[in-house]
């Protein structure tokens, strides 16, 4: 810590003492702490401070918990309850320092300005709080701030104590001034009523009586001071008697008075209040001798009947004023009778009427029927008709008045007129041209609409002749159709028609006729016209298109049928006629489809016919019969057809012709059929001729061997002549039996006969048998290659299948390859496939001929004189197919080629 210089010190001892200045400037307990605040704030960095008086303190805060604000900077109003937090944080200290969180900052002032800063919060000996806000202080700083203070808010507690001991004080002076104000105006105030009011003495003895009371006093001849007369002090003694409030009538010197008494439950006095009734008394009494006689009867009266004085009291009341009012007779009499019945904002007009009469003899609403507002008992307000006569007798002037309860009246009147407004406003806005007529026709009533749609104005349609305005063509038949109705009594009826409207424009309107009827006398007509031209013109708009239609679907070549719902022939077209040989005559109103088909047909037709509601569409083909008997195939559509309201209503159907179509397609159901059979004649036709063949064949082979036996047994030199002979013969038996087995293996795969039965072979070794067994001589000393790559493995082939294939290629290697190298059998084995090759340098093949190798009988035109039968390739590849395998041939013509089997592995 630096110490502080002289000067720094002298500065603060001037502040604190400009500080302690400030306080005790003002008696008033806000400007007090105002003033001190003010200084407090000039003297250090604070930007908010608050201060709190308990309310125990403050006599005019009795009544409220906690603690009230008295001055603030910024202002605010912060109310601290019982257990606030800067009673609990300042419990046991005089003052302390705290850094502010959001809950101190908002006692303080309100807001969550202050989180962050540090506090100085005193406490104000017991009678509150002060709280300081010092932004930008440290703790440490604040507390030397709180130190400083210390003894000059101790100062200003004490100022304080002075401020509210006069704070208090004003308080009260203020209250016994209001009392003593209160006490004031209530001495005035009998003074001030218009009835008298009299004060008593348990003994009688006037104590206290005010200006309208010494008028009464007076006329009893008695003082304030004396005591009242007998005749009052009876009741005065029987009311205390009771202990009761008591009402009288007096008569004293030639006047009448009402009386209440008071009775005051612990005062040794009872007040009087009194009411000088002597007018109303005389009226009532001159009314009564008038009234006995006429109170039956108007107590019978419908109406209420009402009496009342020229001051406006009731006095007569009957039986009907009470069910009308609510009030009872006796709740009545003596009362005002504008403040009883009347709705107060007519009160004063009712009671300056009354006088101005009284006055002038002039009420322009006397004696007449006037429709008011009445106030019953309940606060209702109801609409009356009161009729006020005024009655002079000698003893004055009184009102009778007759009311009458005329809500009902009203309610059927504003029901009556409210529904002839609607009834008006419906006739006037219709849309619809409404007309009334007499009986013979003439308009007695028309609607705007009707004005406005025939372009004349209402009168002068009024007086028309309805006929009039129909267009000249109709008007005829118009007028007979009415006289019609009439003649048959038939109350409604409806008719379109065209009428001429004032712009010479014709409109169609379709008319409601009702009949008007007196008991049974025809007294008019009324009539609601419609215009319904755009519905006219829309009409034969469709009329005119279905026209077109009708022109199209008879022309077209189709057969047209319409039919209702019962399958009845609603229209036919000419094509349809033609079609069917029929005249339309014979086919309208028929059910028509089961005479023109076959039973079945027709069973078929209205099965489908029943789903037509529910599908869209249907069609079939079915085989009709024409009228002369002879019959065509028709392929018929059906769709439904609906109403405009959804609803189906028939169906229509479109037939076609198809006979043409259905004879092509039986001829070449036949062709085909002729060609499967003569496939079949084929193939049993080549099996037998070659059983045919072959038996001869084994028998001359047989013998031709028997021969050479026979001849092994000649000379040498004779049998070498026909040994060549020999051979001859042989090799054209082997040649023939070759091609019998050759067509005789085709005919057996054609008719299914062939089985193919794999097995798993190992093609390596496969292959060698048929080498060493067919091929291992050859004539011209040629060896085949055999060459075996990749891993051997087994695959899964039929033996007696696959040896045809592998010999058959092998033996057209060699033939075709004669004195050229010799070929190659290769075997390729790879993972997924094995590649079986035969491979030859020999003559190959024409390049446009490879396409047709595989046909059977087909021969390549490069083979000059080497035999074949052009079987052998159509064998191997349909056998290579059983297999699953393929088969294909890489050749050039004189270079050779290479036949290659792929057999996928399984
Ligand atoms: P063929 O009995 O005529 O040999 P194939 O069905 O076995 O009948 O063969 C059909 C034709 O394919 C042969 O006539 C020949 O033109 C041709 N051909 C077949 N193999 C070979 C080949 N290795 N070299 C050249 N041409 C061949």
């Amino acid at each position: 810590m630096t110490a502080k210089s002289n000067q720094e010190v002298v500065n603060e001892v001037l502040y604190l003492y400009e500080l302690s200045l400030s306080v005790g400037q003002s008696l008033d307990l806000n400007q007090n702490s105002k003033g001190f605040a003010e200084a407090l704030t000039r003297k250090y960095n604070l930007n908010a401070i608050g201060v709190w008086i308990s309310s125990d303190q403050l006599n005019d805060r009795k009544d409220s918990s906690g603690y009230t604000q008295i001055c603030s900077i910024p202002p605010a109003h912060i109310k601290l309850d019982q257990d606030n937090l800067l009673q609990k944080l300042l419990a046991d200290e005089n003052y302390m320092v705290q850094t502010c969180d959001q809950k101190l900052s908002e006692h303080i002032d309100g807001t969550t300005d202050h989180k962050g800063d540090v506090a100085i919060l005193f406490k104000l000996k017991q009678l509150g709080y002060m709280a300081l806000i010092t932004p930008g202080s440290t703790e440490q700083q604040a507390h030397l701030i709180a130190k400083q203070l210390k003894s000059v808010v101790a100062k200003f507690s004490t100022s304080l104590e002075g401020c509210i001991a006069h704070h208090n004080l004003q308080y009260e002076l203020l209250q016994k001034s209001e009392k003593d104000q209160q006490l004031k105006s209530i001495s005035k105030f009998p003074q001030e009523n218009p009835n008298a009011v009299f004060r008593i003495s348990t003994f009688g003895r006037v104590l206290f009586a005010n200006d309208p009371a010494q008028k009464i006093l007076d006329e009893m001849k008695v003082q304030v001071g004396e005591k009242i007369p007998g005749k009052l002090m009876r009741f005065v003694r029987s009311m205390l008697l009771n202990r009761k409030d008591q009402e009288f009538e007096l008569f004293s010197a030639g006047k009448f008075y009402d009386f209440k008494l008071i009775f005051v439950s612990d005062g040794p006095y009872i007040n009087i209040y009194g009411r000088d009734v002597t007018k109303k008394k005389l009226a009532e009494a001159a009314l009564a001798s008038n009234m006995q006689s006429t109170k039956l009867i108007l107590n019978n009266a419908l109406e209420a009947v009402i009496n009342m004085n020229d001051e406006g009291y009731i006095i007569y009341w009957n039986k009907q004023a009470e069910t009308c009012f609510g009030y009872t007779e006796e709740e009545a009499l003596g009362e005002k009778l504008s403040e009883l019945i009347i709705p107060q904002e007519l009160r004063n007009a009712h009671e300056q009427g009354m006088k101005h009469y009284l006055k002038t003899g002039e009420g322009p609403v006397l004696s007449k029927r006037i429709e008011i507002e009445g106030l019953r008992k309940n606060g209702e307000r109801f609409p009356v008709e009161l009729t006020v006569i005024p009655v002079s007798t000698s003893n004055g002037e009184y009102f009778s008045s007759f009311i009458r309860d005329i809500t009902k009246e009203r309610e059927a009147k504003e029901a009556l007129e409210k529904s002839e407004a609607r009834y008006r406003d419906l006739i006037d806005n219709a849309s619809d041209m409404i007309y009334r007529a007499d009986p013979s026709g003439f308009c007695t009533f028309v609607n705007p609409v009707a004005a406005r749609i025939i372009g004349l104005p209402e009168e002068k349609l009024v007086g028309l002749h309805f006929t009039q305005l129909v267009h000249a063509d109709y008007r005829e038949k118009v007028a007979t159709f009415y006289r019609d109705q009439m003649l048959d009594g038939d109350d409604t009826s409806y008719l379109e028609f065209p009428v001429n409207n004032a712009h010479n424009e014709t409109l169609w309107v379709g008319q409601n006729v009702q009949i008007i009827r007196d008991e049974d006398r025809v007294v008019g007509f009324t009539a609601v016209a419609r215009d319904i031209t755009v519905r006219k013109q829309l009409l034969s708009q469709i009329q005119r298109s279905e026209e077109k239609y009708r022109g199209i679907i008879e022309n077209i070549s189709l057969g047209l049928v319409e039919t209702h719902i019962d399958h009845k022939v609603k229209h036919v077209n000419e094509s349809f006629c033609k079609m069917t040989g029929y005249d339309k005559e014979e086919l309208l109103d028929q059910v028509i489809y089961h005479r023109l088909m076959n039973t079945a047909a027709s069973t078929q037709f209205a099965e489908d016919r029943k789903s037509l509601e529910q599908t869209k569409h249907t069609i079939n083909e079915v085989q009709l019969q024409r009228k002369d008997g002879s019959s065509f195939w028709c392929l018929i559509s059906t769709a439904p057809m609906y109403s405009g309201q959804g609803e189906y209503i028939g169906a229509i159907s479109l037939n076609l012709d198809i006979s043409d179509r259905k004879n092509a397609e039986e001829e070449i159901r036949k062709a085909l059929e002729k060609e499967k059979e003569l496939g079949e004649l084929k193939s049993r036709f080549v099996s037998m001729t070659s059983h045919e063949f072959r038996t001869p064949l084994t028998t001359i082979r047989t013998n031709v061997e028997l021969l050479q036996f026979h001849l092994e047994q000649m000379d040498a030199a004779d049998r070498g002549k026909l040994d060549k002979n020999f051979t001859r013969i042989e090799s054209e038996i082997k040649r023939l039996t070759d091609l019998m087995n050759d067509v005789l293996t085709i005919g057996r795969i054609e008719s299914g006969k062939i089985k193919f039965q794999p097995v798993q072979t190992d093609l390596v070794e496969f292959c060698q048998n048929i080498i060493n067994q067919s091929f291992s001589e050859q004539k011209d000393g040629r060896k085949l290659n055999f060459e075996v790559q990749g891993d051997p493995c087994s695959v899964l082939i039929d033996p007696q299948l696959f040896a045809h294939v592998v010999s058959n290629l092998i033996s057209n290697a060699f033939k075709y390859s004669r004195e050229r190298p010799a070929p190659e059998l290769r075997l390729i084995f790879e993972p997924s496939y094995t590649h079986l090759q035969v491979k030859d340098r020999g003559i190959g093949i024409p390049e446009q001929e490879i396409a047709s190798l595989f046909d059977s009988f087909y021969r390549a035109e490069n083979v000059d004189n080497i035999q074949g039968t052009g079987l052998g390739l159509s064998i191997v590849k349909q056998f290579v197919e059983m297999h699953g395998a393929s088969i294909s041939v890489d050749s050039a013509e004189n270079q050779g080629s290479v036949f290659t089997v792929e057999l996928p592995k399984k």
